[in-house]
């Protein structure tokens, strides 16, 4: 039997991916719908303006989007909410008993809460157990979607000891929702800034690549420095990565860790689990936007161009399509794993 599941912020970027991705699922099926009071109370067709490439699900199209005040009935919540409420909505969900799974900043750096790319950190979703007994229910975390694209970029190669690296992200429109940037400002134009992007990007890898000790996270010691620009793309954030290795590192030993990386969900077959998890190319002018963000479906990471460094060690080149392993499919992916570790 399908485990039945809420949309949290359904109608937005996030939660659009999520209802596309859920469609025909086999292990969740979208029972309940929330977004904000300007949607509350309307079907769902007529509440949100459906922007992605396929048809909205016919069971959808009539159900009743609901309101954050609403009791849900569904277990699992997957949250694609604004961060303006996401931070005391989710709070409150757990207090309720739910699991809530987040695409939102606000409860990534809890210390109580994981912040899991399932290939990378399954064992830190062990920290649900003991939310669970403080407050009924629990809160998991997907990192932000740059982040999620450079921590598998470079999760085959990390266990060979990275003293620092600085990465430059140049991202697609969609990651700042719908309606998003105006085309004004970003149609022939590249922005070089975004947000409280780059303190993500430099904080939260340490979280996933440290050490769950029962209690807490040990975080990595890694020095990151990010550079983020806007990109006139519609979906796919790529990051030009440059890494320096405590010891000396030989491009075969890169190449063939990439090629042959792999995790718990895929070991696991978690349906939503590519592979390859990562899709290594030799092309010198891949990974592309537009050719490679929908690889594995969306959920495959795409690395290329690896060349020496002058500076430090390495650099290459990856890609992450952002709504998809960035948010809605990664998160999907956690879920799938928590049900196949019993913590659901
Ligand atoms: P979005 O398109 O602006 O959608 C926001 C959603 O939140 C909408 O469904 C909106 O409902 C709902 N909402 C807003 N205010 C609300 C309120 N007061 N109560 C209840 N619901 C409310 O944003 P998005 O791009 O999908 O992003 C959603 C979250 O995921 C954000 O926290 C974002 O940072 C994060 N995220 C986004 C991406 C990405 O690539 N886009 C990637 C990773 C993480 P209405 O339609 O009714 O206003």
């Amino acid at each position: 039997m399908k485990h039945k599941v809420a949309v949290l912020g359904a109608t937005g970027a996030v939660g659009q991916r999520f209802i596309q991705l859920l469609e025909n699922h086999p292990d969740f099926e979208v029972h309940e719908l929330v977004a904000s009071s300007r949607s509350a109370g309307k079907p769902y067709s007529e509440a949100a303006k459906w922007k992605l490439a396929t048809a909205l699900p016919e069971g959808i199209k009539q159900k009743i989007v609901k309101s954050t005040d609403d009791v849900l009935e569904s277990k699992i919540l997957f949250s694609g909410l604004d961060s303006d409420i996401a931070g005391t909505a989710e709070e409150a969900y757990r207090a309720k008993g739910h699991i809530v799974i987040s695409n939102s900043k606000n409860h990534r750096m809890d210390e109580d809460v994981p912040l899991v790319v399932p290939e990378i950190n399954p064992e830190h979703l062990d920290m649900v157990i003991a939310q669970k007994k403080k407050y009924g229910g629990a809160i998991v975390t997907n990192p932000n979607c740059s982040t999620i694209g450079l921590v598998l970029g470079i999760a085959p190669v990390f266990n060979l000891g990275i003293d620092m690296m600085i990465v430059s992200t140049m991202q697609a429109i969609s990651g700042a929702g719908y309606p998003g940037i105006p085309s004004f400002d970003v149609l022939d134009n590249v922005i070089p800034h975004i947000g409280g992007e780059e303190d993500k990007i430099e904080d939260e890898p340490n979280k996933i690549f440290g050490k769950f000790d029962g209690k807490g996270i040990v975080h990595a010691p890694t020095r990151i420095s990010a550079m983020v620009h806007r990109v006139p793309a519609i979906d796919g954030h790529l990051e030009a990565v440059s890494i320096k290795f405590k010891k000396s590192v030989t491009r075969d030993e890169i190449v063939s860790l990439m090629k042959n990386y792999e995790g718990e969900p895929q070991k696991l077959n978690c349906p939503s689990a590519p592979k390859p998890a990562i899709q290594y190319f030799e092309a010198v002018d891949r990974p592309q936007t537009r050719l490679d963000r929908d690889l594995g479906k969306g959920m495959t990471v795409s690395v290329g161009n690896l060349r020496p460094c002058n500076i430090f060690d390495w650099k290459f080149n990856l890609l992450v399509h952002n709504t998809v392993r960035g948010a809605a499919g990664g998160t999907i992916l956690i879920a799938e794993l928590m049900l196949r570790k019993g913590l659901i």
